[in-house]
């Protein structure tokens, strides 16, 4: 049995793994990635060097800081943490940018992922972020769901932008708490996620697509024109989820997988990360990549840290698990 402090951490750099590995090919089309490399195998240079995160992993960054310092979601505290943390030069969404924008005018979390668009975002920005709710509530669905309303609402307040980090955070509580050694009973899996969603979602055809080209051998192209590739949450979400069902024996294909589909690939192969890490733990990711990873202030040391102090607090929380 892999240790669960192994799996938190594999969660977290799973997630800057995949956002690295990405975000070089960002918005390139599968069949152009396909003719200029093949699989993407090895860290490209990026726009801030190789191996470098987006905002991706800079939001879940502040999401692990603020859970730990508050001992869960506190709005104000996480809505700070985003703003200290944000850098504009890590490649932020326009939703999440107008809503950062408001907090920092003076209104408040509640309200600002509110005035974000007609009815709120969206976009993926809080899914991308999720991870760490995911493993800390990993054992307690409910909570999850309240910590995921709360961190979610601050920047998007659409009802899918919040079903699509709900999503992901079940599919990483999920992998956290599953045994890596056993095949993953995929059947199983889709109905939990399934059973997280509300009756009219349009969650619930991605996930039914998923079913009927799980057992063959869809092309990318295939994939892409059911799950979808772009920087929606009905889309992006399901495409990560798909990466991992599709290859989860191993956390190497599915984020070299996650990166093939194109489109929002930075996202994608950060969320298949996510739950790739945290199904299998960090001894899992390849250590060519993780030496390529960032180092610096709040690199990848920095962010085994937060992991690591992140299980400490889930084992204040359920001392007996
Ligand atoms: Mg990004």
């Amino acid at each position: 049995m892999i240790a669960l402090v192994e799996k938190f951490c594999g969660t977290l750099l799973g997630t800057h793994t995949g956002d690295a590995l990405g975000m070089p090919l960002e918005g390139a089309s599968p069949g152009s990635i396909q003719k200029n490399y093949g699989q993407v195998r090895e860290m490209l240079d990026a726009r801030l060097g190789v191996g470098t995160y987006t905002d991706d992993t800079e939001m879940m960054i502040a999401l692990a800081e603020s859970l730990v310092r508050c001992r869960g979601v506190n709005g104000a505290d996480l809505a700070q943490a985003y703003l200290e943390n944000f850098n504009p030069l890590r490649g932020y969404g326009a939703g999440t940018r107008k809503a950062l924008e408001l907090l920092r005018s003076g209104v408040s979390w509640e309200e600002a992922g509110k005035r974000v668009f007609e009815q709120g975002s969206y976009g993926n920005g809080a899914s991308m972020r999720i991870a760490p709710v995911g493993c800390l509530y990993s054992r307690d669905l409910e909570k999850l769901k309240e910590a995921v309303h709360l961190s979610s609402v601050i920047t998007h307040a659409h009802p899918w932008g919040e079903e699509g980090a709900l999503l992901q955070a079940y599919a990483v509580a999920l992998a956290v708490q599953a045994d890596p050694w056993q095949e993953i009973d995929v059947d199983h899996f889709l109905a939990s996620l399934e059973s997280v969603l509300d009756e009219g979602s349009p969650f619930r055809e991605k996930l039914q697509a998923m079913q009927r080209l799980l057992p063959g051998e869809p092309g990318i192209e295939e994939v892409v024109l059911e799950l979808g590739n772009d920087s929606r949450t009905v889309t992006s979400v399901p495409a990560a989820i798909f990466s991992f069902l599709k290859n989860a024996a191993d956390f190497e294909e599915t984020v070299v997988y996650a990166v093939g589909l194109g489109g929002d690939t930075d996202t994608i192969a950060a969320m298949a990360g996510a739950i790739a890490g945290g199904f299998h733990g960090k001894p899992a990711i390849p250590e060519r990549w993780l030496t390529r990873l960032e180092r610096g202030a709040k690199g990848a040391d920095y962010i085994e840290r937060l992991a690591r102090e992140l299980y400490d607090l889930y084992t204040d929380f359920y001392p007996h698990a």
